[in-house]
């Protein structure tokens, strides 16, 4: 097969970028390095398609990384981010959109009595686990392996085998007193939890944890997982944090509280909560998040935060996501799911689908996944030839089998039914290799 090429002008562009910023990006997975091959440079996007500068058009898998539940340029997102521009875009001092924007996240969320707005969830995960650690007064965190949660020190740990593992660096740059601060459990594994818990008895601050695993492919909580690990936490004296940077405001008009029934004491927000714009958020329990200054002695700040433009760009969106619109997200996963089994059967591929409402995972195996070492185990070997022949065939997804997809609200069957061919075209690829 005749290897993907982006057009010429991308490709010049990428040259000059790889002069002046490290490997031509300024965020790893974008110079599609894991795939072999130089990205296309964007041009503009609107609704599900995304533009290159070359002239093609892709369909949009990507969505951002999650935060455009719209699609892209909305209209009203859209005509809330020039309204709020003509007022001026950053006043380092207090306007009353920030307090809009507070009381919007706290009803859809019923475990978050207080929030404070950052600029991106980096920030929110790294700020929660402070806030953890002040009010405890513990230093341990437990994260699930397979889980992001940011680039913070504290998270860029992988877990090794099994889960009373100490956590060893997995990014250079990390100090070994940070690492061992983090401890690893197996994702749908309480007994694992449970035993760290044991070990660790009266050391561990938080548990942070993706209530539904985004960055691992679609990874779906056992049933009871979520509610085991709050009995767990309250019976050794644990917070529980649910990192929904991914999950807020997209699997539910309430998250992973009204998906699973249980509250976290802490929560990260980010992604969809600026729809397309730097916002971030932590909020939770009333008498956890008057730890953080100046109401009490956990510093965090930021010149940004509850920036007016991207503050009206979240509240513009998150004032869309009605209940009809959550319907509208749910058939389109579940069509875009039912495309992706119907393509590969006709190609002859086995696959292993996990989706919560627009969020899908694609794994190739015909084992159901549960945890990081199944995704390790699915042949991903098969996922470059995929990549490349639905870019080849105007479909673009995030290049790496780590990644899910993500669909909007406009993309509606009419517009995944014309990814159709390109879906088989991929499949029928994989099959010949
Ligand atoms: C994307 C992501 C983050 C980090 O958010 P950034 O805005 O990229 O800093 C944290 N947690 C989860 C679950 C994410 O998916």
């Amino acid at each position: 097969m005749e290897k993907w090429q982006p057009g010429n002008i991308s490709r010049e562009i990428f040259n000059e970028a790889c002069k002046v910023i490290p490997g031509g990006v300024n965020s790893p997975v974008r110079a599609f390095q894991s795939v072999n091959l130089e990205p296309f440079i964007v041009d503009r996007a609107k609704g599900p398609f995304v533009y290159d500068v070359d002239g093609n058009c892709y369909t949009d898998f990507i969505c951002s990384w999650g935060p455009m539940i719209l699609g892209h340029g909305d209209s009203d997102v859209e005509d809330a981010a020039i309204a709020a521009i003509k007022k001026g875009t950053s006043f380092g001092a207090s306007h009353k959109d920030e307090t809009t924007l507070a009381r919007l996240i706290k009803s859809r969320f019923p475990s978050i009595e207080k929030v404070r707005l950052v600029s991106s969830g980096t920030e929110a995960t790294m700020s929660a686990v402070r806030l953890a650690r002040g009010f405890t007064g513990k230093n341990k965190i437990v994260k699930f392996d397979g889980c992001y949660h940011g680039h913070s020190d504290s998270f860029l740990i992988n877990a090794g085998s099994g889960a009373a593992t100490l956590g060893v660096p997995s990014s250079s740059g990390v100090t070994k007193a940070v690492a061992e601060d983090t401890l690893s459990a197996v994702y749908n594994d309480l007994e694992g939890v449970e035993n760290l818990f044991e070990k660790f008895d009266g050391e561990i601050a938080a548990v942070i944890i993706e209530p539904v695993a985004g960055n691992m492919g679609c990874v779906l909580p056992k049933e009871n997982f979520l509610q085991g690990l709050r009995t767990l936490c309250d019976n050794y004296g644990v917070l529980l944090i649910f990192d929904e940077v991914i999950t807020g405001f997209r699997i539910a008009k309430g998250g992973a509280f009204e998906r699973f029934n249980v509250k976290a004491d802490l929560t990260t927000l980010g992604k969809v909560a600026g729809g397309g714009m730097p916002v971030g958020a932590f909020g939770g329990r009333g008498d956890i998040m008057d730890f953080i200054a100046p109401a009490g002695s956990v510093y965090q700040a930021g010149t940004l935060s509850g920036n007016p433009v991207a503050v009206a760009c979240g509240i513009a969106t998150i004032n869309k996501l009605t209940d009809n619109l959550y319907t509208e997200l749910e058939k389109n996963g579940a069509c875009l799911e039912q495309i992706l089994k119907e393509t590969a059967d006709e190609a002859g591929v086995k696959i292993s689908i996990n989706r919560m409402g627009s969020i899908i995972g694609l794994f190739f195996s015909d084992e159901k996944i549960l945890n990081y070492d199944d995704v390790k185990k699915s042949d991903s070997s098969k996922f470059n030839i995929f990549f490349e022949t639905l870019l080849k065939n105007g479909v673009s997804i995030a290049p790496s089998p780590f990644e899910v997809m993500f669909v909007s609200s406009v993309h509606t069957k009419e517009i995944l039914n014309n990814c159709k061919p390109a879906f088989l075209k991929a499949f029928k690829a994989v099959k010949e290799v």
